[in-house]
């Protein structure tokens, strides 16, 4: 501690500030309630690290490309701040994946700068710049591919044989690589690019057979990989802000990867080598008829029930109908009946999918509840209403062991005295297969888009 600067003591201080910044931060994204401050105080942390970081440097006698490094920061965050403002609700999946590509990125980047340089403190840091340079460049290309998949621009997965294996040997190629550099890496300049262009390749032939569908899951580990990497360049650099809050982002990133691929009941394995996300599967047979409900019938049914649960899927971000459904609620509420909303782990297409749009629309959270709270009281529901969900409510991923949903938790719906379910027609859901929640005798189907039924809705219970 004697051999520190002034300085120095003041940008580890400040470093410690920071990290402490991002981890209350992070606790505070934990719940819906506090969340918008969490993202806040991360945010205070990463300007406080990088102003610091600069202020630090300036003073340094051999630092130079002060009026680059001046121009990438007024760049970068004027992007970030302007597409930050701007980007749609639903558009927010590709946005995390592009901020993520370039977390890797830079990880790369630095990597590659040591890896060019050749100047290795000790066989350790060389190991870690190598490390953090491979998982860097391939979190970088997979994430800009997760991210033209959920922008739409790469609609199909592309499969090929053998895909699994090439990717395999790629990877090991590099890692051979990049072990081979640690002896003397400044002699082959040549060689640290073919590194670095094995990684990207890599990144991009793991990703392009993965359906559009599991691109979050996709996007969750990447981030962890991403936390990885800037963890291993934190050692490198010697910056122990860089160190702590990338082991942070990796934990996070794991745990959310892990909690997503529980939740779907599917292994990360499947995920990443199957191709699941837009296969066609089968479920067993359905025996009886989908029994269609008018909105008038069904508003009526509502606004005469003591306790309505809603359950929203996918569809109500599609439709973009949580504004309605908001509005359906109060005048339900006005009229004494008691409204809950059951969210499911993975409604929708991202973590939290359900409690942003909700939260958006102005519904408080004391009306929202999560699986494990609400699935018992779906017995004492006289109407569920069930709005662009599918997979989420399927009886058969408790009782068909055959079923690719087998095992996963559900919204017990079909527990219910009735069941309204709002979806266009006989569109499958995610796991493409049928479910015999919509076949039930207590279920009634009310056809449309979410907009438009509950535009429907909401006039049924206003004349009711
Ligand atoms: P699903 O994808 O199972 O079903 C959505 C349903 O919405 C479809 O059946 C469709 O039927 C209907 N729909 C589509 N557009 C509209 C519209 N405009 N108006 C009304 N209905 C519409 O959704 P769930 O939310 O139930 O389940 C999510 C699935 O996604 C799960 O299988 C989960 O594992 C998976 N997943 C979730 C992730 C997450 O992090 N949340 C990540 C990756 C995957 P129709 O065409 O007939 O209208």
């Amino acid at each position: 501690m004697e051999d520190l600067t002034f300085n120095e003591l003041l940008i580890k201080t400040t470093y410690f500030v920071a990290v402490i910044l991002f981890i209350v931060g992070l606790k505070r994204m934990s719940s819906p309630r506090t969340a918008r401050g969490g993202v806040v105080w991360a945010g205070w942390g990463m300007v406080l690290a990088t102003v610091v970081t600069f202020l630090y440097f300036w003073h340094e006698p051999n630092w130079t490309n002060i009026t680059l490094i001046v121009i990438g920061i007024a760049v970068g965050g004027g992007v970030a701040w302007w597409s930050g403002k701007k980007v749609a609700i639903t558009d927010m999946p590709q946005m995390i994946a592009l901020y993520n590509g370039m977390g890797g990125g830079a990880a790369g980047a630095i990597a590659a700068v040591t890896l060019y340089k050749g100047t290795p403190d000790s066989l350790t840091i060389g190991f870690l710049a190598v490390l953090g340079g491979l998982i860097g460049a391939v979190s970088f290309s997979g994430s800009l591919i997760a991210f033209a998949k959920l922008q739409g621009w790469m609609t199909k997965p592309i499969r090929f044989k053998g895909a699994n294996q090439l990717n395999g040997a790629l990877l090991l190629g590099a890692f051979i690589i990049g072990l081979f550099l640690l002896g003397d890496y400044s002699a082959h300049v040549a060689l640290v690019s073919l590194f670095f262009l094995l990684a990207l390749v890599v990144g991009v032939t793991l990703t392009s057979p993965i359906g559009g569908a599991d691109m979050p899951v996709v996007i969750s580990l990447y981030n962890a990989l991403t936390g990885l990497a800037v963890a291993f360049k934190g050692f490198v650099l010697g910056n122990e802000a860089m160190i702590i809050a990338g082991t942070v982002v990796g934990a996070a990133g794991t745990l959310l990867t892990q909690l997503m691929a529980k939740a779907m009941n599917r292994s990360l394995a499947s995920v990443l080598f199957s191709g699941f996300g837009d296969a066609a599967v089968e479920g067993g047979e359905v025996s009886g008829t989908m029994k269609p409900i008018e909105a008038s019938d069904a508003g009526v049914m509502m606004a005469y029930a003591e306790r309505v649960i809603i359950v929203p899927g996918y569809g109500l971000a599609v439709a973009q109908a949580q504004h309605k459904v908001w509005e359906l609620t109060q005048l339900l509420r006005e009229k004494g009946v008691k409204v809950s909303f059951a969210i499911h782990p993975v409604a929708g297409r991202m973590p939290g999918h359900m409690n942003v749009l909700l939260a958006e629309a102005g519904v408080p959270y004391d009306l929202i509840y999560d699986l494990d709270e609400i699935n018992a009281d779906f017995e004492k529901t006289d109407v569920v209403l069930v709005i662009g969900a599918n997979d989420v409510v399927n009886p058969v991923a408790r009782t068909d062991p055959s079923s690719p949903i087998y095992g996963m938790p559900i919204l017990n719906a079909d527990k219910a005295k009735n069941v309204i379910v709002n979806k266009r027609g006989k569109g499958k859901g995610f796991s493409g297969i049928e479910n015999h929640l919509f076949y039930l005798d207590n279920t009634r189907m009310l056809y449309g888009d979410a907009q438009a039924a509950m535009s429907e809705l909401i006039q049924a219970v206003k004349a009711s």
